[in-house]
Order: structure tokens, then C-alpha cells, then sequence
């Protein structure tokens, strides 16, 4: 009887490490599977993507923490979290740095990766670029119909490119709330200059992030981007364009979940992924009291 009690409980204290110890992966396998869902020859020529830190002790990758951003507040979670690696959509170090002091956030993130042996990885552009990529999460936000790049990469729009155009068959006040749905968030609304939430949308443009650049000018009813200039605004509505800006971050984080899923799959269960908790759009909508 205490033997068979035994048994039982050591099955058991087995069967839970078993859970919560994936076997793992080394950080080249899992880099090379994320570089297969997104090469790095999709992200634009300026952007800084790929493996930014590599730790001087190889160890296996066991946790993978998700974030759109990078902060101090994430970073501390990453190590709370016992992560191997982190992979941020965009990229901690942009600018180059000439020094790892104690004295700016980004030097500090820089350090602790360092001394906790954290990996960080970045996909940024080349995840706004392939299909299946952030573009294509905001998009499916609106029924779309031929969807196409709206910059195609050189190669081919089969290999996606910037920003993402469609047709559609919605009121601009139907567009607003599946946009709201869809990232579960309320989003800013700037009219064209003879809109009205009834009026009907075709033409839709996508650009996830800062739109601005990427958009101006393009003929479209409505634009959807996290965020636009006030001129650049201005010039869109004028051209009876209306534009819903999501803020930056928030018209990017929700494909984390999406990514969550298809990397598990890659992985084949080898690692456990996770997403931030601490992960968040700096700005936040006040309400007037
Ligand atoms: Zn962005």
C-alpha cells in the first residue's frame, strides 16, 4: 500500500516537471525558425532586425517571452520569468550604442540581457512584410477582398511588402467598430471632409505602426494606422480620406497571440512561448472628469 503510494506520488511530481520543463532548443534552431516564418531580406534596408543579442553562455532556450516593446517594466518580467529569450517586434537597440552604462533604459535592458544570459531578437519590418505578418492581423480586422501590398517587395507580392490595400463593403461606423473589436481598444476617428459614420467604405489602406510616409497621398476611403501627424491627418481628410489611428503599439500587439500560436507550432511544443503581461501603448486615453 505505501509502496503503490508511493509510485502514485512519484508519477505524479514526473508527470508535473514533465509538464513545465519543455526539452528545449538551441538559440541557432529557434533563430533559424523564426527567420523561416520571416526572412530577414523582407525587412527594410534602415531597420535593425534579427539577433541582437547573443549570450556569451550558450544555454537551452526552455521560455520565449513575446512583446511588442522592450521596456524596463517587460525586461524586469523576463527575468522574473526565467526567459531564455525574448523576441520584441521592434528592435531595443536601433541607434548604434557607444557605451553599456547604467545611465539610459536602453543600456541598462542591454546589461541585464547580458548578465541574466537572455537572447534578444528582433523581426520588426520583415513581420510587417510577409504575409501572414502584422499587416495582414490589422487588415483582417475588415472583410477584405484582393488584398495586395500597398509597396510589393521587389521580388513579388507573393512575398508581401509595405502596408497592405483591399476593397471592402462596410459603413465607415462599421469599419470603427470592428477595428475597436478587433483590438480590443478604442481607436481615434478623423472624418473625411464629406464622411459621415454612414458613409459607405471601399477602398481601405492598412499601414500597422506610423503610417504616415507609407500612406500619403495613396487614394483610398478610409486609412487604418496607429498613428499619423496632424497635417498628415489633415491632408488625408481633405482628400475625403477618413483615418482611424489605433496608437503605434496598438496596431501591432494584438498579432503577438496570432505569432503565439504559429511559433508553438514551428517549435513543435519544444519550448513554452509566452506574452508579456507588462507590455502596453505608453498612451492612454484619459476620460474628462
Ligand atoms: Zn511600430
Amino acid at each position: 500500500m505505501i509502496l503503490s503510494l508511493l509510485n502514485t506520488t512519484a508519477l505524479l511530481v514526473f508527470k508535473r516537471t514533465s509538464f513545465t520543463m519543455p526539452r528545449g532548443r538551441t538559440l541557432l534552431n529557434v533563430v533559424s525558425e523564426l527567420e523561416k516564418f520571416a526572412p530577414l531580406n523582407l525587412a527594410e534596408k534602415w531597420d535593425n532586425v534579427g539577433l541582437l543579442i547573443e549570450p556569451p553562455k550558450e544555454r537551452s532556450i526552455r521560455k520565449i517571452l513575446l512583446t511588442n516593446d522592450l521596456t524596463e517594466r517587460v525586461m524586469k518580467e523576463a527575468v522574473e520569468q526565467a526567459t531564455d529569450l525574448i523576441v520584441s517586434y521592434h528592435p531595443p537597440i536601433f541607434a548604434p550604442l557607444k557605451r553599456i552604462t547604467q545611465k539610459n533604459w536602453k543600456e541598462r535592458i542591454v546589461s541585464i540581457c547580458l548578465a541574466e544570459g537572455i537572447a534578444l531578437y528582433s523581426p520588426h519590418t520583415a513581420w510587417d512584410a510577409v504575409p501572414g505578418g502584422v499587416n495582414d492581423w490589422l487588415s483582417s480586422a475588415l472583410p477584405c477582398i484582393d488584398m495586395q501590398p500597398i509597396q510589393p517587395n521587389p521580388l513579388g507580392a507573393e512575398f508581401g511588402g509595405a502596408g497592405r490595400t483591399f476593397t471592402t463593403s462596410l459603413t465607415l461606423g462599421q469599419a470603427v467598430a470592428r477595428v475597436q473589436r478587433h483590438i480590443g481598444l478604442n481607436v481615434h476617428l478623423a472624418l473625411g471632409v464629406n464622411h459621415d459614420l454612414d458613409t459607405p467604405i471601399t477602398v481601405v489602406a492598412v499601414c500597422a505602426g506610423s503610417g504616415g510616409s507609407l500612406l500619403k497621398g495613396y487614394e483610398a476611403d478610409l486609412f487604418i494606422t496607429g498613428e499619423m501627424s496632424h497635417h498628415e491627418v489633415l491632408d488625408a481628410n481633405h482628400q475625403n480620406t477618413s483615418v482611424i489611428l489605433c496608437n503605434h503599439s496598438n496596431s501591432e500587439r494584438g498579432f503577438l497571440h496570432k505569432f503565439q500560436n504559429k511559433l508553438d507550432d514551428m517549435l513543435k511544443g519544444d519550448c513554452e512561448i509566452i506574452i508579456s503581461e507588462k507590455d502596453e501603448d505608453p498612451l492612454k486615453t484619459q476620460v474628462k472628469s
